[in-house]
């Protein structure tokens, strides 16, 4: 994925909500120098005294590209630099490592786990503890931009994975060498603990279950590790449609082109003209909501109306009538 596809946010995720509705505010505010640094997952040596059941929202099918804590803050000591180009500012960009840092969960537990002395995952943690969906994670295809304009990384996650074997204590390794049902029953309990995914399913929490899930028949079908297929998804970039066309600079976008790329999300562009990217004009959704918004932040951000896309239980719906989100949406 890269930034400019669709907002999508997860059932239950009030940190995305936040996140998107903030971006929102800084992007509109008028002020001429803003960026919106999109952070990954970032890999750092406290990884293992993470103790909290949102682990277990993240599908082991799932995929991240990592970037390391020493990435992400070189590229903000970076940004602060004179030599920063006049053209970085005004954007978003996805911030991370790159090809070498782009690993399906699993993987990355892999790595991790092996570090910190447990080479089987299987003695640790079982595969149902994992949601299946409704979590996000992208390899981006647009991550290598940033650092073209603003250089910041010097990591690799293999570099970060010596890293962390050199830095874990002992005694953390020897647990997970000679004590690993410790942590088996460590991490169920974690599982089973408000907001884990067992607890979902001891206490009935439908609503939580089908979001992850699909739901509790889908849960009791996922397979144990005897039958666990590790995804290797495609590497090859596949590019959505946003509904513009984006080699055309910012300062040319034309009434028309407002027209059609609101046509396109399945709404309509209600002011009668535009003369400014960074200014707000009036539009509809699908839904019939009005709303103002900046040409920049729904074309390069990937925006649309604040009321439906901080609102998943709309999703389909907005699907059925905008070809921008049906991109992104399966009906399950
Ligand atoms: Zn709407």
């Amino acid at each position: 994925g890269r930034v400019g596809d669709p907002i999508k946010i997860s059932h239950f995720d009030q940190y995305a909500v936040s996140k998107t509705l903030a971006e929102a505010i800084i992007a509109d505010s008028g002020l001429k120098y803003w960026v919106s640094l999109r952070q990954t997952s970032m890999a750092h040596l406290g990884l293992h005294e993470i103790v909290d059941p949102i682990s277990f929202h993240s599908p082991l099918n799932g995929v991240l590209e990592w970037s390391t804590a020493w990435d992400s803050g070189r590229l903000l000591a970076n940004v602060c630099e004179e030599s920063v180009p006049d053209s970085f500012w005004r954007h978003f960009y996805n911030i991370g490592g790159g090809a070498n840092s782009r690993l399906t969960n699993y993987e990355f537990m892999e790595k991790t786990y092996g570090a910190m002395g447990i080479s089987d995952l299987s003695k640790v943690l079982r595969p149902n503890w994992f949601a299946t969906r409704n979590f996000h994670g992208q390899w981006y295809t647009d991550s290598d931009r940033l650092e073209a304009l603003v250089p910041f990384r010097s990591q690799s996650i293999d570099d970060f994975i010596n890293m962390l074997k050199k830095n874990t204590p002992l005694h953390i390794k020897l647990v997970g060498r000679f004590a690993a049902s410790a942590i088996f029953w460590r991490t169920r309990s974690l599982a089973k603990s408000p907001g884990g995914s067992l607890h979902w399913l001891e206490h009935d929490e439908t609503s939580h279950i089908d979001a992850f899930f699909e739901s509790r028949d889908a849960w009791r079908s996922i397979p144990d590790w005897d039958a666990f297929t590790p995804a290797q998804p495609s590497r090859t970039p596949q590019f959505l449609n946003h509904g513009y066309e984006e080699k055309k600079p910012r300062e040319s976008w034309t009434l028309s082109d407002m027209q059609s790329a609101a046509e396109f999300r399945g709404g309509r562009f209600i002011s009668d003209h535009t003369d400014d990217a960074f200014k707000q004009y009036n539009w509809r959704c699908a839904l019939g909501h009005n709303f103002t918004m900046s040409p920049n932040l729904m074309l390069t951000g990937g925006h649309w109306c604040p009321t439906c896309m901080v609102d998943p239980k709309c999703y389909a719906d907005v699907a059925r009538h905008s070809p921008f989100f049906a991109q992104v949406w399966q009906e399950s």
